[in-house]
């Protein structure tokens, strides 16, 4: 059934059958939440026997002798840095670890950038005017990280087939000096879900920019695959081959590997960017969780190990995603009044749905018990301008709530689309 081919009363009638749905749904009073892309409790009991490794018997002496337990050591600690350098391909020295979470890394680091700047150059703050280019729908945390230190931003629309529209980004940076950022999740993209192409990855590398531009190159789902994995252009690789070595800030933490929230934040840079950070970072800490690197190190072990893990938690994430497709599938063709993203790993799905429902929508779904993130939350300022953009996170809920929650959402699309219709 194609909606644009629907007579005036046939558009009425399903209206008022999708109305009657509604009210159906909306008594069941269901508590249901796809709003967050957190794993679910069947991830993180999978890792439980992380607690072991570090019991009874084991030792707290490090690689070069250290006592874990003790203060020292504002890198992390040398055998995960090793870990981390094998799984992303760089230097171990490149790699720096750090508590709970890399956002914390982001923020410290556009803090540093605004209130000392970055290379001798002049800190942000003292300059007219200083923005970041932000690819969108995007990660609501990086926007907000801007709005906390009113950086503008630049909202810069992936293209109609998914890729980034590098020729837009390398217009922009290129003649406007006070550009000073770009955020970027390469991998799985939060929430579209596009893995960026070599083409993208090297332009972004090479392009002209100021010396104290920086890519914050967000690699939170690195080794994230749901159906196989999609290769990814080393960035650190690219940026050292055209000859600008300090321009990639890459992130990645293992809150999506192990557990969220208590995981631990990793920060790959040139050792010149690395120095920089820690020559702030010294007068806040003595050092980070370094018990936390070593359980982590040692429960970790190798990266086939990681993939072996990642491979487990894909197996109990494609059923969720499967389910997600298989309802929008069955309930829309895509593209007439809803379109979606089809990512192959990562921990979201974007939906586009009618221009000015997205907040309708997502209104609707709340009040028939389903929450879902925020309409607008995926733009800069909260504000997504067509206001139609939804992102679904369908990692945490069993795959029978994400059902249940499935039809309120269908119910809610189809009543706001064919409410415009009538
Ligand atoms: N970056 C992206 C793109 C995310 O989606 C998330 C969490 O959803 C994070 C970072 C948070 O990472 P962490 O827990 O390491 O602070």
């Amino acid at each position: 059934m194609k909606y644009s081919e629907l007579t005036k009363e046939e558009i009425n009638e399903l209206y008022e059958k999708e109305l009657r749905q509604y009210k159906k749904l909306q008594a069941n009073k269901a508590s249901l939440d796809m709003s967050r892309g957190k794993p679910s409790k069947e991830q993180l009991d999978m890792v439980e026997g992380i607690f072991d490794v570090l019991n009874g018997q084991s030792s707290f002496v490090l690689e070069n002798g250290a006592d874990a337990r003790n203060y020292g050591g504002l890198d992390g600690i040398p055998e995960l840095r090793r870990l981390f350098g094998q799984l992303f391909d760089v230097n171990e020295f490149k790699v720096l670890l750090g508590d709970s979470s890399s956002l914390r890394f982001m923020y410290d680091l556009v803090q540093q950038g605004m209130q000392f700047g970055i290379d001798g150059e002049l800190p942000w703050n003292k300059l007219q005017t200083v923005k970041f280019i932000c690819l969108v729908p995007g990660y609501d945390r990086h926007f907000a990280i801007c709005e906390h230190f009113g950086i503008q931003m630049i909202a810069v629309p992936f293209k109609a087939n998914g890729d980034v529209d590098i020729d837009i980004i390398e217009g922009l940076v290129e003649s406007d000096n006070s550009i000073k950022g770009i955020w970027c999740v390469p991998k799985y993209s939060n929430p579209t879900g596009v893995t960026y192409g070599n083409d993208v990855v090297e332009r972004l590398a090479k392009m002209k920019a100021p010396k104290d531009f920086r890519i914050f190159w967000d690699n939170a789902y690195a080794v994230h695959g749901i159906y196989g994995d999609t290769p990814l252009k080393n960035i650190m690789a690219e940026c050292e081959k055209a000859g600008n070595p300090d321009r990639a800030y890459v992130f990645a933490s293992t809150s999506k590997i192990t557990m969220a929230g208590a995981g631990v934040g990793v920060f790959i840079s040139s050792e010149k960017n690395l120095n920089e950070y820690k020559s702030h970072m010294q007068y806040a800490t003595i050092g980070p969780n370094k018990v936390n690197q070593l359980m982590h190190f040692r429960y970790l072990k190798s990266v086939e190990n990681i993939y072996k893990l990642m491979n487990k938690q894909g197996d109990l994430l494609r059923p969720k995603f499967d389910c997600v497709f298989k309802v929008l599938d069955a309930e829309f063709e895509n593209g007439e009044i809803v379109k979606w993203t089809k990512p192959v790993g990562g921990y979201f799905i974007s939906l586009d749905i009618l221009k000015g429902s997205a907040k309708e929508v997502v209104d609707l779904c709340a009040k028939a018990g389903v929450k879902l993130t925020g309409a607008g939350a995926t733009y800069p300022l909260k504000s997504d301008d067509k206001d139609r953009n939804i992102r679904l996170a369908p990692s945490f809920p069993p795959v029978e709530e994400l059902e249940e929650a499935m039809q309120v959402l269908v119910c809610a699309v189809k009543l706001s689309a064919l409410g415009r219709m009538k």
